[in-house]
């Protein structure tokens, strides 16, 4: 098996790095737990409105805090001990279905061949131009913005803090160290010009992210940015390459749990894979990955949708602040909804904890 990535581990990435404990069992039972890196163990939750309202929870499920830069590249050499050959700074521009399988070209102009192709690129990739996927064609107004601080915050809380048009969550990652990171429209961003300026003029209206940006020690000097966050439903395949992760479908980040759903479409993916394993039939596999995969995700990622609409815009985050005040009960069913259920290990002859569902020859 190859795994193809176009940058070169360990890299940062714009995201939250706060992942759900329900995949914590299943990457625990592959041994792909970082429990050496230490990552932080969050159980608690503050949401907050531009006014300053704020509302507390506790996640019963939890979550652990970790880098990107540092769990990526730990799973990277998991994918490596477990047999895999992990390509790095190549980026795939094409993929043809040939008689034996799948050809990939990259940019710089080599070929690779194989059984099957999983398309794991994340929310939005060259390849997806390529293969014509629909949700290419529309424009996306969100942007999102990183940075690694040292601040005072506890270590087992996670902060939302809403502004005008976006929210910026805040938590704790390993080496002391925290993660924030927000969703905003690049219309915000153009109206005020520059990054700074648009913290100034809008995030520093809730006196929380204020204090966070003008008290804590910043750890480098320009964040992590990216553009074109869309969470349009999309294909589970295109041209017979089979999606896994926000290249299947991205669930809003103010939900937090994008990366225990990809984990999670990942197993999913291998188990129709291993099962179908004698014939690499993609029609087969499609079929009981995408059968799984609805019943997993498809009424998630909608609640997720409906839930970037309330929180983001002024008006309606302190009413919906206000109103769940009111009614803890319903800030715990969206909290449950937008979660999934802990994820098991594989089962069954073919899924014990020390197969690895990555080691067959594709
Ligand atoms: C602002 C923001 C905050 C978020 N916060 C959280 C959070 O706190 N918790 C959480 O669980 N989720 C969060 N998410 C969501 C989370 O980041 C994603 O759901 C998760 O990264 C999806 O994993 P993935 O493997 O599908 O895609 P990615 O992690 O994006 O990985 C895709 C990989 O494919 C590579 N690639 C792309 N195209 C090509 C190509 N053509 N050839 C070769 N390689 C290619 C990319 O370089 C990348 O490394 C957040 C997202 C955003 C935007």
């Amino acid at each position: 098996m190859a795994v193809i990535e176009k940058n070169n581990y360990p890299f940062h990435r714009v995201c939250g790095e706060y992942i759900s404990n329900e995949v914590k069992p299943f990457l625990e039972s592959i041994d792909c737990f970082p429990h050496a890196l230490q990552p932080a163990s969050i159980d608690k939750l503050t949401v907050t409105a531009p006014s300053g309202f704020s509302l507390q929870a506790r996640l019963n499920m939890g979550a652990f805090g970790i880098s990107r830069y540092a769990f990526d590249d730990f799973l990277k050499t998991k994918a490596i001990e477990a047999g895999a050959t992990v390509i790095e700074g190549e980026q795939i521009n094409e993929v043809q279905k040939t008689k034996e399988g799948f050809m990939c070209k990259s940019l710089t102009q080599k070929f690779y061949s194989g059984k099957l192709v999983i398309g794991a690129q994340g929310k939005r990739s060259m390849i997806d131009k390529y293969l014509n996927r629909s949700f290419v064609q529309q424009r996306s107004p969100y942007i999102g913005v990183k940075y690694h601080i040292r601040t005072e915050h506890p270590h087992d809380l996670i902060a939302l803090h809403n502004f005008q048009d976006g929210y910026c969550g805040i938590s704790k990652v390993e080496n002391n160290t925290y993660c924030l990171c927000y969703l905003t429209t690049r219309e915000n961003l153009r109206k005020h010009g520059t990054i700074a300026k648009m913290e100034e003029a809008v995030l520093y209206k809730n006196p929380f992210l204020k204090k966070l940006f003008t008290t804590s020690e910043f750890l480098y000097t320009t964040p992590e940015v990216i553009n074109e966050i869309s969470f349009s439903p999309k294909s589970l395949s295109d041209h017979q390459v089979v999606f896994c992760g926000d290249s299947a479908g991205m669930i809003a980040p103010l939900c937090g749990n994008g990366m225990a759903m990809a984990i999670h479409s990942a197993k999913l993916l291998s188990e129709s894979i291993i099962q179908h394993k004698d014939t690499f039939d993609e029609n087969k596999i499609l079929k009981m990955y995408q059968m799984k995969w609805n019943a997993h995700f498809k009424h998630r990622l909608r609640i997720g949708r409906t839930v970037q609409k309330l929180f983001g815009r002024n008006s309606t985050t302190e009413i919906s602040l206000r109103l769940l005040s009111y009614f803890p009960f319903l800030l715990s069913w969206i909290i449950s909804k937008t979660h999934g259920e802990i994820v098991v290990s594989y089962q069954g002859t073919f899924h014990s904890s020390h197969t690895r569902p990555g080691s067959s020859d594709h």
